[in-house]
Parts: C-alpha cells; sequence; structure tokens
C-alpha cells in the first residue's frame, strides 16, 4: 500500500482512496464537538453515534454543508481525524488528491488547500470533481467529445461538460439532497403543523422520494411533533405527494442541467445528444430523477454504477496515474 490519498470532501460524505488499496474510509462529514469548548471530539460515523446517545454535551456540525469551507478550521481537524483512521496520522505526511467544486473560488480552493495541509498532508494536488467524476464513470474525458456529468450531492449540485481533459463548462448550484429534505419538513410543517427532524425527513425521501410519476402511489408514515400540542403523532404521505412538495428545489437542479447543456460549444452539444447525461452522487438515486431530466433535457440519461463512490473512485484512478495526467492533460492545476 502506498501513502498518497485521494479525497471527495463531499458536504454529506467524506471517501477516501488510498493509492494500491481503493477505498478505504466512506462516512458522513459529519463532527461532533464539545459543547464548551469547541474541540472535534470525533469524525464520520463516530460522531454520528456520539451524538445520537448524548446528554447535551455534544453538538453536531457539518462543516462542508452549505458548500463552502467557512469553518476551516473544523474541516482540518475533521479531516486530521480521518487521515488517523486510515492510518495516515501526523508522521505520515501523505501526499493528497483532493476534489474542489469546479466553480470555487480562487480563496475556497486555497481553503481546502490549508485544511488539508493543516491535517498533516504533505503536499496536496486539487483536481475539479467533475473531472473525477467523469473519469470515475468510464468516460473519455481525453478525448475531443464532450460528456456531460451531472452530480447531485447533499449540500450542491454540479453539471459540467467535459472534454479533453477540462471542464469547458461548468454550473453549479447550491441545491442538492439536503434541500429536498428541508422542503419535506416545511411541507409537514405548513400543511400538517408537525415538526420532524432532518433525519426523518432524509428517511422518507429514501423511502418513498420521486421525481417523476409512475404507476402505483407508495405511502409511508412519520412521526412528529405537533407544533401546537406538543404531542408525538404520525402523519400518512404518499409519493404525489412528497413530489409536489419536493418540486422547486428539483426544478432549479433540472434548470441548472439544462442551462450547461444549452451553453456548452454546439459541436460538444451534439456529443451528448448522442451519449447522453451522465448522472451521480446520492441525489442521483432518487426515483425517476433519471426520466425527468431525460424529458426536460431531451437527453439519454445514465446514472453511474456507484454514485455515492463515483467522484472518489475517478479521484483514486487519477491518483494511481498522476504522472500520466498531470503532463499528458494538465487535468490537476496545483495552485
Ligand atoms: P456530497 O457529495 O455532497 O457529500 P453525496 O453524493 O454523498 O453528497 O450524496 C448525499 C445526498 O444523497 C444526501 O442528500 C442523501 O439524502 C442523498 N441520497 C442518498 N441516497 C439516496 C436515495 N436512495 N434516494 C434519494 N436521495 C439519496
Ligand atoms: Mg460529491
Amino acid at each position: 500500500m502506498g501513502r498518497d490519498l485521494a479525497i471527495d470532501l463531499g458536504t454529506a460524505n467524506v471517501l477516501v482512496y488510498r493509492q494500491g488499496a481503493g477505498i478505504v474510509f466512506d462516512e458522513p462529514s459529519l463532527v461532533a464537538l464539545h459543547a464548551s469548548n469547541g474541540r472535534v471530539l470525533a469524525a464520520g460515523a463516530d460522531a454520528a453515534r456520539m451524538i445520537a446517545g448524548d446528554g447535551g454535551n455534544v453538538l453536531a456540525m457539518r462543516p462542508l454543508r452549505d458548500g463552502t469551507m467557512t469553518e476551516y478550521d473544523v474541516t482540518a481537524q475533521m479531516l486530521e481525524v480521518v487521515l488517523r483512521k486510515v492510518g495516515l496520522g501526523r508522521l505520515s505526511r501523505p501526499r493528497v488528491l483532493a476534489c474542489v467544486p469546479s466553480l470555487s473560488s480562487a480563496v475556497e480552493r486555497r481553503a481546502i488547500e490549508e485544511a488539508v495541509q493543516a491535517a498533516g498532508a504533505r503536499h496536496v494536488t486539487l483536481v475539479e470533481e467533475p473531472l473525477a467524476a467523469a473519469i470515475g464513470a468510464g468516460l473519455p474525458v481525453h478525448e475531443p467529445v464532450g460528456s456531460l456529468i451531472v452530480d447531485i450531492g447533499g449540500g450542491r449540485s454540479e453539471m459540467a461538460v467535459v472534454s479533453m481533459g477540462g471542464v469547458v463548462e461548468g454550473r453549479s448550484v447550491r441545491l442538492g439532497g439536503y434541500d429536498l429534505d428541508a422542503a419535506l419538513r416545511e411541507h409537514l410543517r405548513t400543511t400538517y403543523g408537525v415538526a420532524i427532524g432532518e433525519r426523518a425527513a432524509e428517511e422518507l425521501k429514501v423511502a418513498i422520494g420521486s421525481a417523476f410519476p409512475r404507476g402505483g402511489e407508495r405511502r409511508a408514515i412519520v412521526i412528529g411533533r405537533e407544533v401546537a400540542s406538543g404531542n408525538t403523532v404520525e402523519v400518512e404521505l404518499g409519493e404525489d405527494e412528497l413530489r409536489a412538495a419536493m418540486a422547486v428545489p428539483i426544478r432549479g437542479i433540472v434548470e441548472a442541467a439544462r442551462a450547461t447543456l444549452a451553453e456548452a460549444p454546439p459541436e460538444l452539444t451534439h456529443d451528448v445528444l448522442d451519449t447522453g447525461m451522465f448522472l451521480t452522487g446520492g441525489g442521483s438515486l432518487l426515483r425517476g430523477l433519471d426520466m425527468l431530466l431525460a424529458q426536460e433535457c431531451e437527453v439519454p440519461v445514465h446514472v453511474t454504477e456507484d454514485p455515492l463512490r463515483t467522484v472518489a473512485i475517478g479521484a483514486g484512478r487519477m491518483l494511481e496515474h498522476l504522472d500520466d495526467y498531470r503532463s499528458a492533460f494538465q487535468l490537476v492545476r496545483r495552485r
């Protein structure tokens, strides 16, 4: 096993690919903080367990959630725990390839680089996330053909037309799976006067959420707290009702995908009409989202084989062939 790592630092999940070993870490990008002194007590799945079993001394934080790196220090501490968990603590000083959103500013990139360095990395290379996703999806990124990648994460979705080893047309919206959860919570509050937690909303979405109607409506029961009385109540909901409740953020994602395609150079758009759109990220698992995108963008849509891991797999492949990628295609920009 090598000491080099590729990291997909998502708003919902952190994945680490270790050279020669594959994906060695895949956990929520979540930290547990000491309520009074703000120190990071745990990260990832350990943090989730600690928060669940806590009596009030522990705070939960998702440092990357809003899509910016405002919580640099917490992010660095989270990464330090992650590196330790994969057996590469401070003394190992690994080299790290870290994915960044394609439209992130120079300041944001610098912040990510510094957070990874502060976590113990000796050297950091930044790579644009849609490029890693395209490589993970097995697309011909080196060739003069256009490929459209749509990556729907928790707090952010990224769309990019990739060709000749670079992002030709890119777009990023602060909309993702979390916004669908928030829309469901809002719906329950305004329509039924019931408050439900973030986890309950996400579970409801995964259980019966959909973006496109199909025969046979599924139903589910969610448990919440009636705002007026404070009582615990059950609400039964149907798939169609949920789809309507999530329509606004879903529309935002679809519009961004359509605009990306519309603004790409015509010859590349032409390729995409042929080869289609490649949908990835956890949000792509929402039932029928592929059908909706196919209908609205008028291109074939393929969901990648392992959408939650596509970026990490692609970044890992770049790591294994870093010199080829760097010299031949300048996929990786050191800043
Ligand atoms: P990020 O790259 O921002 O960390 P991920 O690609 O890990 O995000 O995706 C996380 C999002 O995917 C979450 O909002 C989660 O609710 C959503 N998600 C995961 N599985 C499903 C599913 N089966 N159906 C709908 N959404 C899902
Ligand atoms: Mg992601």
